[in-house]
């Protein structure tokens, strides 16, 4: 009983209680989430009170939504009140939140448990969870691997069966091309769509949570429980909650998938990855698709603008690490210049040094004009480039990632390879499209993602193209042997 969707008929068949989906869970983050280092800490007392009351509720005849009595596992950036949040960084050492996430509010409104929180890259930069003071997570397709980044812990655990959804953060990819490593669902909403309020920011026009699960229908599910207005996030659409699950008949026929030009020319490209998505086009297209050619002529430019514009709001954002307010404070300093100075250099590990001292200089005075500026002008042509785009089409469908799953300790030394792997998931944050990485069969044994974006606030055609795509094949059946659970 590992899928949500599975849980959820046991709740409602009253065969499982909520209590016993929460121990298993417990049990199993316990064994293999730690295993692969994917946990990093879990709530077991609360959370079983939790699914007592869930099927308490139950028993007298009320049920708060699909997601009532199911356990889940939250990235370590998204805040819970007195739970501590490290962002995977000794600067949060000792960090306890005093306030909840607004997903956090909602996930229990929806009578979601929380049970504990999931490994990352530090403060959300990286592309493989190796950037992390826990040490590396790991892959359940084959523990040498990388189960991609940032949000590679939450991931993992859902494609390990410890739950049946997680939740991560996308600024550049962080959701999805972590889904296509591991082989689960992972989508990144319209930006704004769901409140960044008690998410730890990283590149604020960028950011958006996720959620991490097997089937598209279940991502339906959690999209209806997180989405809708927030007054505490100010980029929070107006919009009312998205309620488009009942409408997800995952019919094909007419669609119009449109097939960007510059996602198969890139060197960067493996040729099996390649083959699986085009051949995934062509089971999208026995299903009743049409895949019309477009193009996205400022592609080549996505990466650096991206890493442009996300360096520099995260070196505004991090510059309140300072020692003072929270986590961890040098010891031993005369006057507070050290302080700052020690607190920061002892606290930061080296990918966060270098985007603060890369996005420092963007924005410093002689160089705004030369590389911001110029870098915002981009991100306005490459939304542009959407706009054409979507005139020719409803969905537009490529690969998520150039490659399969890369070994652990394979890249994390060669950062530049590493950003240029974003090339195809950067595009959506910079122009707040919603996008969806959905597994697509395997390559090398190991699975590769295909990536959906859809107009913004369209996500009912993103998540319909998705959910035709599994009735269609069952490539989301596809399990990592070696974590299958015994029944
Ligand atoms: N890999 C990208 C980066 O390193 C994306 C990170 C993210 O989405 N949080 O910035």
């Amino acid at each position: 009983m590992d899928s949500l969707e599975e849980q959820r008929a046991g709740l409602d068949r009253g065969d499982v209680s909520a209590r016993e989906l929460v121990q298993r869970a417990l049990s199993r983050a316990e064994g293999v989430g730690a295993e692969l280092n994917a946990v990093v800490g879990v709530r077991g007392e609360a959370a079983l009170a939790e699914a007592d009351a869930s099927d308490a509720r139950r028993g007298q005849g009320t049920v708060l939504s699909p997601l009532d009595g199911t356990p889940v596992l939250l990235k370590d950036n998204i805040v819970m009140q007195g739970e501590p949040t490290t962002c995977a960084s000794r600067i949060l050492e000792g960090f306890r939140s005093p306030y909840d996430a607004t997903v956090v509010e909602r996930l229990r409104d929806a009578g979601a448990i929380i049970i504990g929180r999931t490994n990352m890259d530090e403060f959300a930069m990286g592309s493989s969870t190796e950037n992390s003071i826990f040490g590396p997570a790991r892959n359940p397709w084959d523990p040498s691997r990388s189960c991609g980044g940032s949000s590679g812990g939450s991931a993992s655990a859902v494609a390990a069966g410890v739950t049946g959804y997680a939740l991560g953060s996308d600024t550049g990819g962080s959701v999805r091309q972590p889904g296509s490593f591991c082989g689960v669902v992972g989508m990144k909403p319209t930006y704004g769509r769901i409140s960044r309020y008690g998410l730890v920011a990283f590149a604020s026009s960028l950011d958006q949570i996720g959620p991490f699960t097997r089937t598209a229908r279940e991502c339906a599910w959690v999209l209806e429980a997180l989405s809708g207005h927030d007054p505490r996030d100010s980029t929070s659409l107006p919009e009312p909650a998205w309620r488009g699950s009942p409408d997800l008949d995952g019919s094909l026929s007419g669609i119009r998938i449109g097939v960007p030009r510059e996602y198969f020319v890139g060197e960067g490209l493996s040729a099996e990855v390649s083959e699986r998505v085009r051949a995934s086009l062509g089971e999208l297209e026995a299903a009743g698709a049409y895949l019309v050619e477009v193009d996205l002529p400022h592609t080549e430019h996505v990466v650096s603008t991206y890493y442009l514009i996300a360096t520099a709001e995260a070196s505004s954002n991090l510059a309140r690490y300072d020692g003072a307010r929270y986590g961890r404070r040098a010891v031993g300093v005369e006057d507070v210049d050290e302080m700052y100075r020690r607190s920061r250099s002892e606290g930061f590990g080296p990918e966060v040094k270098r985007r603060i001292l890369l996005g420092t200089y963007v924005l410093s005075a002689g160089y705004f004009e030369a590389y911001y500026k110029k870098a915002q002008q981009v991100r306005t042509l490459v939304r542009r480039d959407f706009d054409r785009a979507f005139e020719r089409c409803d969905v537009i469908a490529g690969p998520t990632y150039p490659q399969v799953a890369f070994p652990i300790g394979g890249k994390v030394d060669d950062p530049i390879r590493l950003y240029l792997g974003d090339v195809y998931t950067v595009s959506a944050n910079l122009a707040g499209l919603p996008g969806l990485s959905l597994p697509c069969g395997e390559a090398s044994g190991l699975p590769v993602g295909l990536q959906l974006m859809a107009p913004a606030l369209d996500e009912g055609t993103l998540l319909t193209v998705a959910s035709g795509f599994q009735k269609e094949t069952d490539h989301h059946l596809h399990r990592p042997g070696s974590f299958d659970e015994p029944e």
